[in-house]
C-alpha cells in the first residue's frame, strides 16, 4: 500500500486509475492490472514499477518498432515543431545547449545552426556514432556531461524524458547544474489533464497510462518538480498535439484510429487546439525553467 508521494511526502493518496496499462505500442496491453496512485497535495501521479532499461535497444523497439537512428528521425522529426516554437530560437544563437534524454538527436539538429555546442546527452549507446556525425558531443548521462560542462550550458531542454525516469527531482537538479547563473531549461512531458483522458477514462487510461511512463504530470506537479530541484518558474505552457478530428475519432471509435479519417476545417481545429491550450486540458506541458543566479 502506498504511503507517501514520493516527490513531495504528503500522506494524502487517492488513485486516478486502476486497470490495465499499454506495454508497448497500442494493442499491446499488459495482462493484469495496474493501480496509479495519486497525491492530493502536489497533483504527481505514478506507478510502482519501472519496466524499461533505457540504455538497451529493446525499448526502442518496443515503443518504436525498431532502434535505429533512422527509424528514429522518421518517427520524431515532425515533433520538433512544437519544441522549438516554445523554446523559442531568439536566445539560441551561440548558445550551448544540451538536450537530456535526446534519442536519435531531432532536437539537436533542428537547433545546431544557431548553437555553438550541442552536448546530446542520451543512454541509448546505439545512438552515439550517429550523434557525432552528425556534429553533436554524445555522453551517456547528466553525470559524465557535468564532468567537463558543469555550469557551460545557455539552453537545457529535456523533452518527453521526465516521465520515464525514476527520480525527476534528481533529473531536473543535475541538470540544473549544467547551466550557467541565469540558464534555463525547457522541460515538457504529456499532460494527465488531457480532456481526453477525462472523456474516456478507460479506453483512453489503457492508452495512456503505459509501463514506459512512471510519472504522470500536470502543470501544478511539473512546477512542484522544478522548485524542488532548485529552479524559479518562468512560464508553463499547454500544447494540444493532435487534432479535433483525433479526439472525435477517439470518442466514436474507443481507439486511436488516425488524424486523417475525419476533415476538420482548419479554423475550427485551430479553435480547438488553442481552448485547450488555454485552458490547460491540452494533450501536453511544456515549463520554462530558470536556473537561480546564486
Ligand atoms: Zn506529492
Amino acid at each position: 500500500m502506498v504511503a507517501l508521494c514520493p516527490i513531495c511526502g504528503a500522506d494524502g493518496i487517492d488513485m486516478v486509475y486502476q486497470g490495465f496499462i499499454r506495454m508497448g505500442r497500442y494493442g499491446d496491453s499488459s495482462d493484469r492490472s495496474f493501480c496509479v496512485p495519486h497525491c492530493l497535495s502536489c497533483d504527481t501521479a505514478w506507478l510502482d514499477e519501472a519496466f524499461f532499461d533505457y540504455s538497451q535497444e529493446h525499448y526502442r523497439k518496443q515503443v518504436d518498432g525498431e532502434a535505429s537512428i533512422e527509424a528514429y528521425h522518421r518517427l520524431h522529426d515532425r515533433d520538433q515543431v512544437n519544441a522549438l516554437e516554445v523554446v523559442g530560437t531568439g536566445e539560441v544563437r551561440g548558445a550551448v545547449v544540451a538536450d537530456i534524454g535526446c534519442g536519435g538527436g531531432s532536437f539537436l539538429d533542428a537547433v545546431k545552426g544557431f548553437a555553438s555546442k550541442t552536448l546530446a546527452i542520451e543512454p541509448a549507446a546505439f545512438y552515439h556514432e550517429g550523434l557525432k556525425k552528425k556534429g553533436h558531443c554524445p555522453y551517456p548521462g547528466l553525470e559524465q556531461a557535468l564532468e567537463t560542462h558543469a555550469g557551460e550550458v545557455d539552453l537545457a531542454t529535456c523533452l518527453s524524458v521526465i516521465e520515464h525516469v525514476d527520480d525527476p527531482v534528481t533529473l531536473l537538479g543535475r541538470a540544473r547544474q549544467l547551466l550557467k547563473p541565469g540558464g534555463r531549461l525547457v522541460v515538457s512531458t504529456p499532460n494527465r489533464n488531457d480532456w481526453l483522458l477525462q472523456l474516456l477514462p478507460e479506453e483512453y487510461g489503457a492508452f495512456f497510462y503505459r509501463a514506459a511512463h512512471r510519472w504522470y504530470l500536470t502543470g501544478k506537479s511539473l512546477e512542484e518538480i522544478g522548485r524542488r530541484a532548485g529552479f524559479n518558474i518562468a512560464q508553463v505552457r499547454h500544447r494540444h498535439r493532435f487534432g479535433l478530428a483525433n479526439m472525435l475519432l477517439w470518442l466514436r471509435d474507443k481507439r486511436p484510429t488516425g488524424h486523417d479519417a475525419v476533415a476538420v476545417p482548419p479554423v475550427l481545429d485551430a479553435a480547438f487546439r488553442g481552448t485547450l491550450d488555454h485552458v490547460g486540458l491540452a494533450d501536453y506541458i511544456y515549463a520554462e525553467l530558470k536556473s537561480t543566479c546564486s
